[in-house]
């Protein structure tokens, strides 16, 4: 299975080694806890 990779430059998906003449990076899965920086503004709207 071929791993998906990211374009560093625009941010899109390919499975090529280059896009917009830069070198891509492997796509890692988005962080698990992306509602955790939410939790933070509540808290700072909160004032706590
Ligand atoms: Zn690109």
């Amino acid at each position: 299975m071929k791993r998906m990779r990211k374009c560093p430059s625009c941010g899109a998906y390919t499975m090529g080694e280059t896009h917009c003449g830069v070198k891509t990076k492997p796509a890692h899965p988005p962080p698990y806890n992306i509602n955790d920086r939410y939790a933070k503004y509540r808290r700072a709207e909160k004032g706590i």
